[in-house]
C-alpha cells in the first residue's frame, strides 16, 4: 500500500488517534535501531514507539520465542496455568524491587497494570482514597484518567473521587519558587500536607512514576520518593513505583526507576517495553497485599502464552547482552552531548532523565522560562527529516523525549546527537 492510501483510510476509518508531524508518518517496517517509511526513507528510531521498543524492532530472539510460543499455544486463559505464564512471573517476581516474596498479575496494557496496581491496594488496605502527581500520566481509564493530571489527557470529565493530587517535584519550574537542594525538597512535604487537608487522613496508596514520562521526563531530586515513602508509610498507606517507563533498565544499571532513589516499593507497574511491542500489563506486589485480593477478577487476555514468552525473551536478552550496563554507559555520554546543546543553544531550558530516558525542556526565553512549544514541534519535525525520530511530552508539548533501545551504541547516541543539534540550529534560525 502506498503512503497516500495508507494516510487516506488511516483519516477514514480511525478515530481519536494523535499523531506526531505536520502530516502523519506511515511507517511500514522496523529493524533493529531502523524504521523505514512507506516512501522508503530509513529512519534511526529514538522515541521506540512510546518509551517502548527496548531492544530495537523485531528483536529476532523475540521474534523467535514468539514465534515458538505461537505454534505450542496461543490461548487458554488464566482459567489454565500455563508453562510460560508460570515462568514469566518467577523471573518478574525475583526482580522485584520492593519486599520479597512477591506476586505478579498480568493484563494487556499499562492501564490496566494500574487499575490492577489500585485495587490491589484498596482491598489490601481497605482503604480507598489514593495519591497522585500533578503532570503525572497513568493511563485511559475512568480511574488512570483521575490519576493521571493533565488536562489535555483526562476526557471526559467523570472522575474518580477518590484520587487526590500532590505538587510535582519539577525543579525546573518549581512549583514554591525554590532552588534545590536549598528548598529541602519542600514539594514532597505537601503529600502529607494533601493527606492531611483533602482526605481522611488514611490514604491507600501513594502511585508515582520514578522519572515523570509524559509529563516531560520530570526527574525528581534524589531525596524526593524516600521522603514521600516515609511519609505515606507513616499513615498506612501503600507505595505504587508506575514503571511503565522508567522499567526494564531504561534509567541505566536498574532493572527499575525506583531502585536509582534506593525505595523500596510495595507494588510496581509495568508495561510498554517488557514486550518490545507486544502488549502486556504487568503487576507486582508484594505477597502480603497480592493475598489480600479476593473475590474473581478475569483478564482474558492476561497472561496469554505468546505474550508471556515474548516477555521472558525480553527479560533474557536484556541480561544476556547486560544491557542494563550499556544504557547506563551510552546514557551517560549521550547525556554529556545533550549537555553540549544547552551550551551551544539558547532555545534549550534545561536537559534532565537518566541512562536512556533523556528530556530537554525549551524554552523562548532563559530567563522567563516561557516554554517553546511550536519550536519543540518544529525540531522534532527537523529531525526526522534528517533521519532521526524522536518524541515529545511535557504539558505544556515543549520537551522532547528521546529513550532509544538499550542496545544503541556511543555512534549511535552521536549521530542522534549531531541530528538534533542540526535541528534546533535550524528551528533557532528559521
Ligand atoms: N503509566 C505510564 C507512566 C505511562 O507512560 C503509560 C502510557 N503512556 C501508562 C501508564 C498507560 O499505559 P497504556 O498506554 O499501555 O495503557
Amino acid at each position: 500500500m502506498k503512503k497516500d492510501e495508507i494516510l487516506g483510510k488511516f483519516r477514514q476509518y480511525l478515530y481519536g488517534l494523535n499523531t506526531y508531524y505536520s502530516e502523519p508518518l506511515p511507517v511500514v517496517r522496523g529493524e533493529g535501531k531502523w524504521l523505514w517509511d512507506a516512501d522508503g526513507n530509513r529512519y534511526l528510531d529514538f522515541f521506540g514507539g512510546i518509551v517502548t521498543v527496548s531492544l530495537g524492532h523485531c528483536e529476532p530472539r523475540v521474534v523467535a520465542a514468539i514465534e515458538k510460543q505461537a505454534k505450542t499455544l496461543q490461548h487458554v486463559s488464566t482459567l489454565f496455568p500455563t508453562i510460560p505464564i508460570v515462568e514469566l512471573a518467577e523471573t518478574l517476581c525475583n526482580l522485584f524491587p520492593g519486599e520479597k516474596p512477591a506476586k505478579a498479575f498480568f493484563t494487556n496494557s499499562g492501564t490496566e497494570a494500574i487499575e490492577t496496581a489500585i485495587l490491589s491496594a484498596r482491598l489490601h488496605t481497605q482503604r480507598t482514597e489514593v495519591i497522585g502527581l500533578r503532570h503525572g500520566y497513568h493511563g485511559r481509564s475512568m480511574l488512570s484518567m483521575s490519576l493521571t493530571a493533565h488536562s489535555g489527557y483526562r476526557l471526559g470529565g467523570v472522575h474518580d473521587p477518590q484520587i487526590r493530587h500532590a505538587v510535582a517535584p519539577y525543579c525546573y519550574r518549581c512549583p514554591y519558587k525554590l532552588e534545590y537542594p536549598k528548598c529541602g525538597v519542600a514539594c514532597a512535604n505537601d503529600v502529607e500536607e494533601v493527606i492531611k487537608t483533602t482526605t481522611s487522613g488514611r490514604p491507600a496508596a501513594f502511585i508515582a512514576e520514578p522519572i515523570m514520562g509524559v509529563g516531560g521526563f520530570i526527574t525528581p531530586p534524589k531525596e524526593y520518593p524516600g521522603i514521600v515513602a516515609d511519609i505515606v508509610r507513616r499513615h498506612e498507606g501503600l507505595y505504587i513505583a508506575d514503571e511503565v517507563q522508567t522499567g526494564w533498565g531504561r534509567t541505566g544499571g536498574k532493572w527499575f526507576g525506583i531502585e536509582q532513589y534506593g525505595v523500596k516499593p510495595d507494588l510496581v507497574v509495568g508495561a510498554k517495553s517488557l514486550g518490545n511491542g507486544h502488549p502486556i500489563g504487568m503487576t507486582l506486589a508484594k505477597a502480603a497485599v497480592a493475598d489480600s485480593f479476593k473475590g474473581s477478577t478475569i483478564a482474558t487476555f492476561g497472561g496469554n502464552p505468546v505474550t508471556m514468552a515474548a516477555c521472558k525473551a525480553v527479560v533474557d536478552v536484556i541480561v544476556q547482552d547486560r544491557l542494563l550496563d550499556n544504557a547506563a554507559m551510552v546514557g551517560t555520554h549521550f547525556r554529556m552531548r545533550l549537555d553540549g546543546l544547552f551550551e551551544k543553544h539558547a532555545l534549550v531550558g534545561e536537559v534532565r532523565g537518566m541512562g536512556l530516558m533523556q528530556g530537554i525542556e525549551l524554552v523562548k526565553n532563559r530567563k522567563t522560562k516561557e516554554p517553546a512549544p511550536e519550536a519543540t514541534a518544529a525540531v522534532m519535525e527537523a529531525a526526522k527529516e534528517r533521519g532521526v525520530i524522536i518524541g515529545k511530552g511535557g504539558l505544556l508539548g515543549n520537551v522532547l523525549r528521546i529513550s532509544p533501545p538499550l542496545n544503541v551504541t556511543p555512534d549511535d547516541a552521536d549521530q542522534a546527537a549531531d541530528v538534533i543539534d542540526a535541528a534546533l540550529g535550524a528551528v533557532a534560525k528559521a
